[in-house]
């Protein structure tokens, strides 16, 4: 019988198959990546506007470590304001943000998996700088770290490993949905609910994918996805770059262990990951807004590997349904030999 399960922290149920359970490799839709560094627009970049680059301060001529520049079909534009209006009951605003490409690094690599562990954290401290940026913009409500490796990810096949950051004038859905759900079981349970995952995965440990000394990866109890996996500091913290500082090595040391064992164990399929921070304005005029959000919320990752498609009847209902358990993808991906 196949299984329903919720999600503690937005509700969401979702139908675990347990019979019809494949085995992780046939769901593989495996995509190629290897293209021409000649015709790499990241290798050979004298267009785009650079934002921000990482040098080695001892050696500013040196090459650049890590990139930022401007999207090249931005989908918030940095020009303007955010001119908020109504049009009888539905509310607009201009789509005015900001949209940056991280270039994780000056070699025409193109799986984050396949950079050293320093190159990594490099790349997770980039966001931070990037995002501590923009929460000095009174406009910005939220910025969104992610990226979309493969062409079923929404990539384009350039080869060349890069990750994007946005700046919203608005708070997205999703967090939206987390934050009000991590406050309603801190309101009845007076504790963190990210924090009580992960003591409770620590203990089963059924999910488990990896654990380092700070973070642990496990695949949801309530996946949507086949090989979801969820990033969680063990440290509490409801913003990323507060958070992680002082621990990015050992994030790094996380998504190179975690990405490796996805790429060979799945075949290098086509993956999105999204850091889930919490919004920049914690206050408006009243007062607070989020008043207990330092306590509730607990920043995290997601990672999703692209190798299924959303049929109609999850279009329709808001219900996922999983081909395969988490507990069986997680004892999967612990046991790829790296
Ligand atoms: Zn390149
Ligand atoms: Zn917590």
């Amino acid at each position: 019988m196949p299984e329903l399960r919720k999600d503690p922290i937005v509700g969401r149920w979702v139908i675990i198959a347990t019979e019809r359970a494949r085995r992780p490799g046939n769901f593989v839709d495996a995509t190629f990546h290897n293209t021409d560094p000649k015709d790499c627009p990241f290798c050979h970049d004298k267009d785009s506007k650079e934002i921000y680059a990482l040098r080695d301060p001892k050696d500013p001529q040196a090459p650049w470590k890590v990139r930022v520049v401007e999207s090249g079909t931005p989908l918030f534009s940095g020009t303007g304001s955010v001119h908020r209006r109504g049009h009888g009951l539905y509310d607009m605003c201009d789509s005015f943000g900001a949209h940056e490409v991280v270039i994780e690094t000056p070699e025409h690599i193109a799986n984050m998996a396949d950079l050293s562990v320093e190159q990594i954290k490099n790349v997770f401290e980039t966001y931070s700088l990037r995002i501590n940026h923009h929460k000095k913009n009174p406009d910005f409500q939220y910025a969104l770290a992610y990226k979309n490796y493969g062409k079923a990810a929404g990539s384009r096949l350039i080869g060349h490993a890069r990750s994007q950051i946005m700046a919203t004038p608005v708070n997205p859905i999703r967090v939206k949905d987390k934050i009000s759900g991590a406050k309603k079981y801190y309101e009845y349970h007076e504790r963190c609910l990210f924090c009580d995952i992960i003591r409770q995965e620590k203990n089963s440990g059924e999910r488990v994918v990896v654990e380092t000394q700070h973070f642990l990866a496990v695949t949801p109890f309530a996946s949507r996805f086949p090989f979801e996996v969820w990033v969680l500091p063990k440290v509490h913290a409801c913003d990323f770059a507060e958070g992680v500082a002082g621990y990015e090595n050992d994030l790094a040391k996380m998504m190179k262990e975690l990405l490796l064992r996805i790429k060979i164990g799945m075949d290098d399929p086509a993956y999105n990951y999204v850091i889930q921070t919490a919004p920049f304005r914690l206050e408006n005029s009243g007062g607070l807004k989020y008043r207990t959000i330092e306590q509730d919320y607990h920043w995290h990752m997601e990672i999703l590997p692209r190798i299924s498609r959303v049929a109609g009847f999850e279009k329709g209902t808001g219900f996922y349904i999983c081909p395969i358990p988490p507990e069986n993808t997680a004892r999967f991906l612990r046991e790829v030999k790296i």
